[in-house]
């Protein structure tokens, strides 16, 4: 058992990694009450069913009353309307925290309904597969992994300390930046491979019938890879492209300048670009490898059959 870091924990929705917290926060006893709430009844009946919480509300106001720390784990989009009904029904002295992976957009739609005297700390745990929903969650997704916080200057320290402690328990590295800097870093980091990997499965999906069957079969050659990403979440990647607009537009044109660097090599058989660029990045992979985040993450059975390490 760890040190008890919170009376009552509240979960804002409850998928993937809402559902990843709760089971690491109950397995660990980091909280002595969890609560959870969700949109719909269905997933409550089955956060329920997988006992990720100790009770289980559907409406946000009623959940958060009593808790000190309120965990949102929604999509993006639905974080304002989440904070506007939450808001007065916080307790003096709640610290309000996130999951989600644009941290400008937490500031913006969640900080003006925070009544004064509770605490906004905005944090991104980088880990995710590409699954959704309670039942695709588990304790270990975090161990490892880094956890970004991004609290305005003048935050309560004391409530920052909580929610990295929180992180720290259970299992992640942690590392406090800017919204601004964390949105760009992700940017080229997360949201841009995203964006290519969408682009390269919808140009094979447009291809005609007999080559598309040829793309699926022979997908080992790197396709497969670029399918997973692309099979993530639909709504929340809608979300982060909309809420990360700057740093996308931003990396995507020095990406497309970058790509018609390349264009340009091959065109002119020019080998040595080539292979000066590609020893290149290279490089970047065993920098990855060493640093620990190539994909290494205890798995439990349910992981292991289909799940590989993404991140949002
Ligand atoms: P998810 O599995 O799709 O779960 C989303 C949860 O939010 C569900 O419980 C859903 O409830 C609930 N929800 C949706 N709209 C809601 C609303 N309007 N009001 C209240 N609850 C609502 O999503 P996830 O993958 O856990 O992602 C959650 C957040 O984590 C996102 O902000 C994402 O950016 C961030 N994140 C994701 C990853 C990743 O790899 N997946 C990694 C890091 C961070 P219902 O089923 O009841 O509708």
């Amino acid at each position: 058992m760890s040190e008890v870091l919170f009376d009552r924990v509240a979960f804002i929705g409850i998928g993937l990694i809402g559902s990843s917290l709760a089971r690491a926060i109950r397995r660990d006893g980091l909280a002595r009450h969890v609560v959870v709430s969700t949109r719909r009844p269905e997933t409550l009946d089955k956060a329920r069913e997988l006992e990720l919480g100790d009770s289980y509300i559907l409406d946000p106001a009623e959940a958060v009353k009593g808790a000190n720390l309120v965990m949102i784990c929604t999509p993006i989009g639905a974080q304002e309307s989440v904070a506007q009904a939450i808001g007065p029904a916080l307790m003096p002295g709640a610290i309000v925290s996130d999951v989600g992976s644009t941290k400008m957009s937490v500031i913006r739609d969640v900080g003006p309904y925070l009544p004064e005297g509770c605490h906004l700390v905005p944090g991104h745990p980088v880990a995710g597969t590409e699954h959704s929903g309670p039942e695709a969650g588990f304790a270990e997704l975090f161990q490892d992994r880094w956890c970004i916080l991004t609290p305005a200057p003048g935050t309560d320290p004391e409530a920052v300390d909580l929610v990295r402690r929180l992180w720290e328990a259970v299992g992640m590295r942690l590392e406090i930046m800017g919204p601004e800097h964390h949105d760009k870093v992700l940017g080229i980091t997360s949201h841009l491979p995203h964006l290519i990997a969408y682009t390269i499965v919808g140009t094979a999906c447009a291809l005609e019938e007999d080559v598309k069957k040829e793309v699926i079969k022979f997908s080992a050659g790197g396709f497969r890879d670029f399918t997973r990403i692309a099979a993530s979440d639909p709504v929340m990647w809608r979300d982060i492209f909309l809420n990360n607009k700057e740093a996308v537009l931003e990396m995507l044109q020095r990406f497309t300048e970058d790509l018609t660097a390349l264009q340009r090599a091959i065109r002119w058989g020019e080998g040595d670009v080539l292979y000066k660029h590609f020893a290149k990045t290279r490089e970047i992979r065993r920098g990855v490898v060493e640093m620990h985040q190539a994909g290494t993450f205890i798995p439990t059975e349910k992981d292991k059959k289909d799940a590989k390490p993404s991140e949002g």
